[in-house]
This record gives C-alpha cells, sequence and structure tokens, in this order.
C-alpha cells in the first residue's frame, strides 16, 4: 500500500526533484510517520534520511524553494536542517552506528536506509516512507513496526538489552512513548531497561528532565512514573518520590501510600490544566512527608510542617536535575507550601479574613492553589469526597467575593512608605514599617475597608497609638 497521502505538498515534490538531481534517495522517517499512521495530529517536524548527503540534500531544497529558506548545518552530527512553514526539516545521512560503553556518542559510518533503520530506538521509530519517484509513498518497514503500531507495543528493532545500553536515554523515551501513545512496552524490553537501569547516569539531566516534562505533559503520567517505579529508575531519578512509597502500621493506625496517591493527584490535575508547572507541583506536593512523619501514641501519624519541608526540598530537587531556578521553581515552592492552606480552611467555617489571608498569600495564584487541593481529593468514600469537593466550591465562592470587594490578589498598600514619613516627619526607621504592617493586617482581618480615607484615618490613629 501506498501512504501519497501523507506526502502531499510542494515541500514533498522538491524533496523528490532534489534528491533525484543529485542521485541520493531519500525518505520520510521516524515521528512523522508514527503519528501519521497513528493518524495523531498535525507533525510538528519532519525527518528526512538521505542515502547520501544530508547536508547536500537540505542545501539542494533550499535552491528549489521559492522562499530559499536558510539552511542551519550542524557539522559535526553531519545533519542540516530548514524552515518550511514553521515545520523543521531536519536531514541526515543514512549511517551505521556502533557504540562504546561509556558514551552516547557512536562511532558512525554511511550506511544503507536499512543501516539507519536498526540504528532507530523502536520499530514504531523506524517507519519510513519513500519520497523517491519510482515508488513515492511505500512504507519500508523491516522490523514491522506497523504491526507494533497495532499491537500497541513499544519493540526495539535490536535486541533491547544493546539498544539501552548503547543509549541509555532510550530507557525513558520508551517510557514515555508508552504513556503518550498508551502503548505497552514489550516484556524483554521491560526486563532490559531494569537490568540496565544504573546506566541512565549518563545520561544529562537536562535530557532526564526533557522527558520527564513529557511524560508529565501526557493525559495520564501516572502511566509513565509507575513505569519508572516498575523498572527502578525512579530512585536515579527522582528519590524523593520512592520516599514516599508504602504503608506502616503501628499499633492497628495506618497512614495512606503517598506515593500512589500522588500519582493520582498527577492524573487529577492533569484532567483540569495543561499548566507544566502546576503538574510539577502535583507531583512533589507531598515530599516533605517522608522525612517529617512521626508517629504518637496518642494522635497517630503526623506530618508536621510537611508543606514548609517540602517547599525546601523542590529547590534541591530542581538544582540537581539542573532545571531553572527561577521564577518557574518558586512558584512550584509555593504551590507546595501552601497546599494544605485551602484544606484547613475549609475545614472550619469560612471566615473572609482567612480567605483574604489566603488570596493575600497565594496572590495571582490563587486559582492554581485551589486547583491542586482540588486534585488532592483522592479519598474512595463517596461522601467524604462529595463533602470535601463541595467545601473547595465554597472556598472558591467566597474568594470569588471577597476579592471582588477587597482586592487582595495583587494588594498595594493604599498608604505608601512615603506618606508615612511625611505624615510623622519621620526618617527611615522601623516605624514606618511597624504602621505600614499594621494597615496591612487590618485589612485582611477586615477590621477596615482596602480604601485610602479608612486606612489613612487608621493610620492617623496608630501614630497616636506608637507615641509619634
Ligand atoms: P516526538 O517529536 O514526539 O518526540 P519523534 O519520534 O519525532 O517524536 P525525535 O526525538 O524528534 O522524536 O526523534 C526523531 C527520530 O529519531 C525518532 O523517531 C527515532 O527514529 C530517532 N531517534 C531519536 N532519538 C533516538 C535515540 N536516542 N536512539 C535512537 N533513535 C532515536
Amino acid at each position: 500500500m501506498k501512504h501519497t497521502q501523507a506526502l502531499q505538498g510542494q515541500i514533498f515534490e522538491l524533496v523528490t526533484k532534489a534528491s533525484e538531481e543529485l542521485g541520493t534517495p531519500s525518505y520520510v522517517i521516524g515521528g512523522f510517520v508514527r503519528d501519521y499512521l497513528l493518524k495523531r495530529g498535525a507533525p510538528k517536524d519532519i525527518d528526512i534520511v538521505v542515502v547520501g548527503s544530508g547536508i547536500a540534500l537540505a542545501k539542494k531544497l533550499a535552491q528549489l524553494l521559492p522562499e530559499k529558506p536558510e539552511v542551519t548545518v550542524f557539522k559535526n552530527f553531519g545533519t542540516a536542517m530548514l524552515k518550511y512553514n514553521d515545520i523543521e526539516l531536519e536531514f541526515v545521512g543514512a549511517r551505521k552506528e556502533s557504540y562504546h560503553r561509556n558514551s552516547r556518542k557512536p562511532v558512525v559510518e554511511n550506511g544503507t536506509l536499512e543501516d539507519d533503520q536498526k540504528r532507530r530506538d523502536f520499530t514504531i521509530n523506524t517507519l519510513a516512507l519513500s519520497l523517491n519517484a519510482n515508488d513515492f509513498g511505500k512504507l519500508l518497514d523491516p522490523f514491522d513496526g506497523l504491526s507494533d503500531l497495532d499491537k500497541k507495543i513499544i519493540r526495539t528493532p535490536l535486541e533491547p538489552g544493546i539498544t539501552y545500553s548503547d543509549d541509555p536515554l532510550r530507557m525513558m523515551r520508551a517510557i514515555r512513548f508508552a504513556t503518550q501513545l498508551d502503548f505497552k512496552i514489550q516484556p524483554a524490553s521491560l526486563q532490559a531497561i531494569s537490568e540496565n537501569k544504573n546506566r541512565i547516569q549518563i545520561i544529562s539531566k537536562e535530557r532526564i528532565v526533557e522527558e520527564l516534562h513529557k511524560i508529565l505533559a501526557c493525559d495520564k503520567p501516572s502511566l509513565g512514573f509507575a513505569l519508572l517505579h516498575k523498572t527502578g529508575l525512579l530512585p536515579y531519578i527522582l528519590p524523593e518520590l520512592i520516599a514516599l512509597q508504602g504503608i506502616e502500621e503501628i499499633e492497628g493506625q495506618r497512614h495512606k501510600d503517598n506515593f500512589w496517591h500522588t500519582l493520582e493527584v498527577v492524573d487529577n490535575i492533569a484532567k483540569t490544566t495543561d499548566n507544566l508547572w502546576l503538574r510539577w507541583a502535583a507531583l512533589l506536593h507531598d515530599i516533605g512527608k517522608a522525612p517529617t512523619k512521626k508517629f504518637h501514641k496518642k494522635i497517630g501519624w503526623t506530618f508536621h510542617a510537611h508543606e514548609f519541608v517540602g517547599s525546601k526540598m523542590v529547590y534541591n530537587l530542581f538544582k540537581r536535575l539542573r532545571m531553572p531556578l527561577n521564577e518557574k521553581m518558586k512558584y512550584v515552592q509555593k504551590m507546595v507550601l501552601m497546599s494544605s492552606r485551602p484544606q484547613i480552611l475549609s475545614e472550619d467555617f469560612v471566615t473572609d479574613s482567612a480567605v483574604r489571608r489566603l488570596i493575600f498569600d497565594a496572590g495571582d495564584h490563587v486559582d492554581d492553589l485551589m486547583t491542586l487541593c482540588e486534585a488532592d481529593i483522592t479519598t474512595k468514600n463517596s461522601r467524604k469526597q462529595k463533602k470535601y469537593k463541595e467545601n473547595f466550591k465554597l472556598v472558591r465562592q467566597k474568594i470569588e467575593e471577597v476579592e471582588a470587594r477587597d482586592h487582595i490578589r495583587n494588594f498595594q498598600p493604599p498608604i505608601s512608605g512615603e506618606e508615612i514619613m511625611v505624615t510623622f516627619d519621620l526618617k527611615p526607621s522601623k516605624e514606618i514599617g511597624i504602621i505600614k504592617d499594621a494597615i496591612k493586617e487590618a485589612i485582611l482581618e477586615g477590621q477596615i475597608p482596602n480604601e485610602y480615607e479608612a486606612a489613612k484615618k487608621f493610620m492617623l490613629e496608630k501614630g497616636k497609638e506608637i507615641g509619634l
């Protein structure tokens, strides 16, 4: 069967022409073909393998295109890239690879199309479509990738032990593809990943994190984390999560397994938000529970201040994984630190002042915090589940009401430090801070409205009180 449908458009016609002129056959390969056969949305990029020079073909194609796009050449890799209508086309010469034990860098020689397909990670990624005039659109599938697509299986073209040991990043990729596509990893592959798990240590943190991001972006990220756990990779990557696993029982009192709970929370949040960093917060929201866990005879299990400890751990985790230590990290820290606040608040009668404090502390992220808390409801008791959901609905309503009235979200003090100094004829001093803080507290407590006149009156009274 020909798949000319996949290859419609001027760009493919011109690749065919360029290939013919150079006498180097070319094929579309990898993700583009896989996703076309799976009917998975529009392609992001197109990988083209050339039996000959990828760089020469890219340059030839650029000449033939009316737009004459720029060709970016990666000399070290023997590849070239050009952009066409926002799609990246990547060209690589067909190659044969052999690996050394301590590196992901293979020794590379020129090869046939099949040599090139053999070096690819999974059979579903070896699928190639011919761009050559004599058999345009023909599927070249020497490793039965099509049948694996059908059976929803992740399988390596070569012996799995060799594939994973050669390039251990493939272990993460296998798990990521299984999660993205909802495929099963073939048992022999799973076994090989478990056996090679310690080789993940030669992979750069950045690449590991890239795969973690992709797993977290899936519809059901728990599939990926469960596989990372099952294969033994997780302790190398996120030991903080593994530490949450297990249920302990003392004197008949048990606590929940916080690892599996966490995965449920991540799946829950994946249904309501695409915000990657909020998904990270869901993944890490309970990591402080392992180091803070204690058993007390009278009250049972406690995880005192786990949110605070957890938020500190976020920094170390991001640093270790070379993730950005910027506002994204601070956002995750804040979500972790505040992750129990709405719960505590909703257990009691929801007062306006408690809601004002929540909005003040969470700022612009108060909605995200509520989303996290809602995802955190994993009880199987339907009565409790309903009750918790209703409580949060109430908190959300209150947040809207209070915010509409008091504008706490991006709180700007109604009286500036400058005005306090002028009013009391003060030089910069701690009294200014005391008054500013007292005004803020009075607003949050609902003693005065968040308005200039009321705040000014309050300032004058406070000044008198402290003898100014
Ligand atoms: P996606 O874009 O969804 O990640 P993709 O399959 O296009 O999917 P890329 O990382 O762009 O993924 O890789 C393109 C192709 O290159 C893959 O389909 C695969 O054939 C090959 N490939 C990528 N990384 C590896 C690897 N580590 N080992 C072997 N082959 C690889």
